[in-house]
């Protein structure tokens, strides 16, 4: 794709555009779908993303999906993110559903990827409460019984989406060897032993903790291979990160669309305070910093698309950083320049940093994104 649009994408994101001015344009209309802003996913919405064949962006055609790239992907959640489109549960859906699509069994494709495309929700549980950063010290055991079935006990939390998914990407430990003892498995939501209890947050409700005890998953519920877990995390990578990057993107640019419209309209000592230099210079920073952040964004996806099986942990984490911590300056910034009014919860600026600050925690810090990065370089 490079970092021009080809023609269809280019009627893709006016496509998107149109529904989110359409059915999130205005902010009663946003209020009612989030429930003032507490809750990131609307049901009806998302089903209505998926009913338009977008959900499915860049999936393979053989199960419902487009068959697009991860280029397109990221279009999608940049201007639904841009949009604010409640559809949180789709970050976390086309992350694991790449996992499945990689590694997954044919009957588990067939039933977890055609059901991403119709708009079921999945999430990804690895962290736990020792194991965040250091993912590899996660300790949720499975054990396999003489029957073939696994027995599963151990507590994830920070779980996005778990509330609303359909079934879950289970990292857990089957082995004792630190990276090389752990296996993914498809839980289905509901599975007995399987307890999901929300974390309230800044950002509303978005984050789960998921508790299991005594959870029976049958011999085929692995995806992938036994204590390959790991190497399966590490192979996905390039998407989590670079659909994070994608997502904050989006909220960079809303961030700095809202800020420079109200600057532009306030007037204090008889001039519109966008005027003044010291604002006006900042203004100019930050669409600079968010022009860099959707260059590296699509060249990255050009890249991960153009060689799909290559992985590309510099550039992937690049990308994360940058826009992350690019999304995160916007909404400080936008909030510093509408002065009070950035505070009031009447407009969307808070909104905005409150779903900005975090995303330089998930998905891998800032710190981890660096340490990546700087030893790249053999460091
Ligand atoms: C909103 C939200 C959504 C999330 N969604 C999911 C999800 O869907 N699935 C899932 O599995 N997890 C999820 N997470 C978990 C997330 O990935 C972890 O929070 C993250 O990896 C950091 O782990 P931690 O919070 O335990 O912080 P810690 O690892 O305890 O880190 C604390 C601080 O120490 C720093 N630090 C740690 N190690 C190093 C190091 N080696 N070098 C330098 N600095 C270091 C960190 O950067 C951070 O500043 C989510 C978290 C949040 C907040």
């Amino acid at each position: 794709m490079g970092t021009r649009l080809t023609p269809e994408q280019a009627d893709f994101v006016a496509a998107v555009r149109d529904f989110a001015k359409r059915e999130c344009g205005s902010r009663e209309q946003r209020d009612a779908l989030t429930g003032n802003g507490r809750d990131p996913h609307n049901a009806d919405i998302y089903g209505r993303l998926a009913a338009l064949g977008w959900l499915g962006v860049c999936l393979p055609e053989e199960y419902g999906g487009a068959g697009g790239g991860l280029a397109d992907a990221c279009l999608l959640l940049e201007e639904t993110s841009y949009g604010m489109v409640p559809a949180g549960g789709f970050i976390t859906t086309v992350i694991t559903a790449k996992a499945y699509e990689r590694f997954g069994t044919e009957r588990q494709k067939a039933e977890v990827l055609t059901g991403a495309a119709r708009g079921a929700v999945l999430a990804i549980a690895m962290s736990e409460p020792a194991a965040g950063s250091d993912v590899g010290a996660l300790s949720c055991r499975a054990r396999q019984g003489p029957d073939g079935d696994w027995l599963i006990d151990g507590q994830k939390t920070w779980i996005s989406n778990a509330h609303v998914a359909d079934s879950i990407l289970l990292v857990a430990r089957t082995d004792e060897a630190k990276h090389a003892g752990l296996t993914m498995f498809h839980v289905p939501a509901g599975t007995p032993g399987m307890q999901i209890r929300g974390i309230e947050t800044m950002g509303g409700r978005e984050v789960n903790d998921v508790f299991l005890s005594g959870v029976r998953l049958p011999a085929d519920a692995v995806v992938g291979e036994v204590d390959n877990g790991w190497r399966q995390l590490m192979a996905g990578l390039n998407h989590e990160r670079l659909f994070l990057a994608a997502n904050m993107l989006g909220l960079a640019r809303r961030a700095f669309d809202d800020a420079v419209a109200y600057v532009r309209e306030r007037e204090q000592f008889g001039r519109p305070v966008g005027s003044f230099q010291a604002l006006r210079h900042r203004i100019a920073d930050l669409a600079t910093e968010i022009e860099c952040t959707r260059l590296l964004v699509r060249e990255v996806a050009a890249d991960c698309d153009a060689q799909p099986d290559r992985l590309f942990p510099r550039e992937a984490s690049m990308a994360k950083l940058k826009a992350t911590e690019t999304a995160k300056r916007a909404a400080l910034e936008g909030m510093q320049m509408m002065g009070g009014y950035g505070y009031a919860t009447e407009y969307d600026m808070e909104r905005h940093l409150r779903a900005a600050v975090v995303s330089t925690v998930y998905g891998g810090t800032s710190e981890i994104q660096r340490d990546v990065i700087g030893k790249s370089y053999g460091l």
